[in-house]
């Protein structure tokens, strides 16, 4: 999976705010609706052809069927995009293509028409569009369908119109072709929809749903693949905790709606501060972030904390209306070049401590520790 660094985080969060599991599902169906539509209207129309250039007479029936399922398609296709339930859509889209199956084989040579080969696409579409549990309901209509088929040769009811063999090959070569590039397009198309899904949803449950910066999993996840990576190449790595001052008062003050707003625009102003390549902005918790910034010492951590903090201070005279008044952070600060795996849980609370330093200093400042070796140098 790419990493998330702290800007796409912030810059999905914009556009997937409205989303969520059902509308993501509901995407999917919908498009595979609008996809099929076209490709069936396609197929139809090639396969109607090969009928013509092989010289076998266009029965009105399977004419009129397929007319008027293509017809019927794009309409639903239509509709489906407006209506609120996806479930009458696709039972007309798997209905329609088995009954248009059926009819079209029922002209063109019964149970041995070559287009049943196209049979089995219909199970599958029937699963994704309709779910598994409408699964067992839809084959027992298609054995209905089938053996009304069958039944209809059987008695006789039926004019079915044997081929010659050169036509009956030309006829099997369309439609095995066909069937072959719609089976093809179903998995290459379901695999890439799993895919979508599953970067969409990894990216959910990697981010924090309030702030749109990443979470305390993936902090976790990427602190320890950062100590491990910058231990083999005996790189400085640095971590903030930024904690937002006197915030229950500000909650308190203006409610939650606006103390959540406030901590998005804080949280944004984090993530636009330390976004070069491998730092990594997640909520710790509450009102409080950490950052993960590698490759960076500890006189450079103590300025990058400088100007975040200041910049913080300065949202509310900035004029940035989701800050009602000023707003200040204390910062704490760890720098260490990481050498053993046992101590990376020890930089934490190195981190961690520097806050309440920070704060016991009377907060709005940045305070800092070199850890070396387990022991701790305060700045
Ligand atoms: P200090 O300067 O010591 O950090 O004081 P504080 O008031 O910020 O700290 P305290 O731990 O007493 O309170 C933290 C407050 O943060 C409590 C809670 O109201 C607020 N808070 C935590 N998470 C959220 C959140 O998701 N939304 C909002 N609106 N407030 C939150
Ligand atoms: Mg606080
Ligand atoms: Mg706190």
């Amino acid at each position: 999976m790419e990493p998330l660094t702290t800007l796409p985080l912030v810059e999905k969060f914009a556009v997937d705010e409205r989303a969520s599991l059902p509308t993501l599902k509901r995407e999917a169906r919908l498009r595979l609706i609008e996809t099929l539509t076209v490709l069936f209207v396609v197929i139809m129309a090639v396969l109607t052809l090969a009928r013509y250039a092989s010289g076998v007479p266009l029965t009105k029936t399977v004419l009129v069927v397929e007319g008027g399922y293509s017809l019927v398609l794009l309409g639903v296709a239509r509709l489906a995009r407006r209506s609120r339930s996806l479930v009458w859509p696709g039972w007309l889209v798997v209905l329609g293509l088995l009954l248009t199956i059926l009819v079209a084989a029922q002209g063109a040579g019964g149970i041995n028409a070559p287009i049943l080969v196209a049979l089995p696409f219909v199970p599958m579409l029937a699963a994704l569009l309709l779910g598994r549990r409408s699964l067992p309901l839809f084959l027992a209509i298609a054995a209905v369908m089938m053996l009304g088929l069958y039944g209809l040769q059987q008695l006789g009811w039926a004019e079915i119109r044997p081929l010659d063999e050169q036509r009956r090959s030309l006829i099997q070569f369309t439609v095995v072709v066909s069937m072959t590039l719609l089976y093809g397009w179903l998995g290459f198309y379901c695999d890439r929809q799993n895919e979508q899904m599953y970067d969409q949803l990894s990216l959910w449950a990697n981010t924090d749903g309030l702030t749109g910066v990443a979470n305390r999993r993936f902090f976790d996840e990427r602190f320890t693949q950062e100590w491990l990576r910058n231990q083999r190449v005996s790189r400085p790595l640095s971590l903030f905790v930024v904690d937002i001052d006197y915030f229950k008062r500000y909650n308190d003050t203006y409610g939650h709606v606006e103390g959540d707003r406030c901590l998005k625009a804080i949280a944004q102003t984090i993530a636009n501060h330390c976004r070069r390549s491998g730092e990594v902005v997640a909520r710790y918790g509450g009102e409080e972030f950490a950052v993960i910034l590698p490759n960076v010492n500890l006189a450079e951590a103590a300025a990058i904390a400088e100007g975040l903090r200041l910049k913080i201070e300065a949202l509310h005279s900035k004029g940035n209306p989701d800050v009602r008044e000023t707003v200040t952070v204390s910062i704490g600060f760890a720098s260490t070049v990481p050498h053993e795996f046992a101590l990376r849980e020890r930089f934490i609370v190195q981190a961690d401590q520097a806050l309440y330093r920070a704060k016991r200093a009377g907060r709005n400042q940045s305070v800092g520790a070199m850890v070396q070796g387990g022991r701790v140098n305060a700045q």
